[in-house]
């Protein structure tokens, strides 16, 4: 049986017709889900009882579980349990412009980054799309604010569930349902090319962020096994194209390894790669975990890395850390829960 959860408005409406109801019921659905955040259909006082049982011998209304969650000052660690007992990981965090949500996508990751504490464990299964909308509402119901935005750069890799995670962001975006601005959304990638071509055409105006964190082919085949598929000319052709066609903006995130990739080197290679493209690039500093062996790179080295970029005209910011304290490294809280 389908979740509830995963459904579009549009889909909804699709099925309310197909089944002889009014099809503006769609919304009204969304609204009782995702705004009144009701947790039984029975509580959707304007529906009709035949609609409402029609619904549950239909759909799933199965939530996921919050197993335990790590508060610190401005940022909080979600462990969910999903219904096949895995467990994925949220990390909510406060900014002064609102309430952001890092979302997971899957359950572990294929894509091998070697300083990534998440691709320890290998991809055991993509999420369903509701399985990333019940994220955001459950945190926003344990919370009691509203999320006004959304980073899908948790465990996983988007571009490996492109259909899933597109699925979510329609079903989060709608201004029935959860409101969250495309612009709001970001979509964070280590860089499959054909699907980065694919999301030229996906009409939501969502950010895309991908991970670079080496300038060139040689130093980034060493971190990320994704680059020996795809050579870094062929992400930049493909990116320049995305902007061209959608004006969107898209980010660089680019982690400061200690000893790695943070030399002055490294830095004017970047600013020759990024030339011309009014590309904005994170600065990460890396969050150590226990199992991997990369360490963080030198307040100065750092800051010198940022000072190149910059005095040669690329826009650069360094991240603000959060859940340094608290494990909130994408795949550290699961990794301790199940002890990998
Ligand atoms: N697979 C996607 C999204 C998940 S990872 C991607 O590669 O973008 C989200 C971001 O966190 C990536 O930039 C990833 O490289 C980075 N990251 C992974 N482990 C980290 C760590 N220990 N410290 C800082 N950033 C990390």
């Amino acid at each position: 049986m389908e979740n509830i959860y995963g459904k579009t408005v549009e889909e909804l409406e699709e099925y309310l017709k197909a089944n002889h109801f009014p099809k503006f019921y769609g919304k009204e659905i969304f609204m009782w889900l995702y705004q009144k955040q009701i947790s039984s259909i029975d509580d959707a006082s304007n529906l009709s009882l035949e609609l409402r049982k029609k619904l549950k011998e239909d759909f799933s209304f199965e939530r996921i579980q919050i197993l335990e969650c790590q508060k610190g000052e401005d940022v909080s660690k979600y462990l969910f349990r999903l219904s096949d007992k895995e467990h994925i990981e949220a990390v909510l965090m406060k900014h002064d412009y609102g309430l952001s949500l890092c979302i997971s996508s899957q359950v572990g990751c294929n894509m091998g980054c070697k300083f990534c504490e998440s691709g320890r464990r290998k991809k055991v299964r993509n999420l369903e799309a509701y399985e990333m909308v019940l994220q955001v509402l459950e945190i926003e119901k344990e919370c009691g604010s509203r999320i006004s935005h959304v980073v899908i750069m948790g465990i996983g890799e988007p571009f490996d569930n492109y259909e899933n995670v597109t699925q979510f962001i329609r079903i989060i975006n709608h201004d029935k349902g959860l409101c969250i601005g495309a612009r709001h959304i970001t979509i964070s990638t280590c860089g499959i090319v054909p699907k980065i071509y694919e999301l030229m055409n996906f009409p939501y105006q969502v950010n895309l962020a991908v991970s670079l964190h080496a300038p060139n082919d040689a130093l980034r085949k060493e971190i990320m096994p994704i680059a020996k598929v795809y050579a870094l000319s062929n992400v930049i052709t493909a990116l320049k194209e995305y902007v061209k066609k959608t004006n969107r903006r898209l980010t660089f995130e680019y982690i400061l390894l200690d000893d790695v990739n943070d030399h002055p080197k490294e830095a004017l290679e970047l600013v020759e790669l990024l030339k011309g493209m009014n590309a904005y690039v994170n600065l990460i500093p890396y969050n150590e975990t226990t199992h991997l062996q990369y360490k963080r790179s030198k307040p100065l080295t750092i800051a010198k890395f940022c000072d190149i970029l910059k005095k040669n005209g690329i826009c650069v910011t360094i991240r603000r850390e959060f859940g340094k304290t608290i494990s909130a490294a994408c795949g550290q809280l699961r990794s301790e829960k199940e002890e990998l």
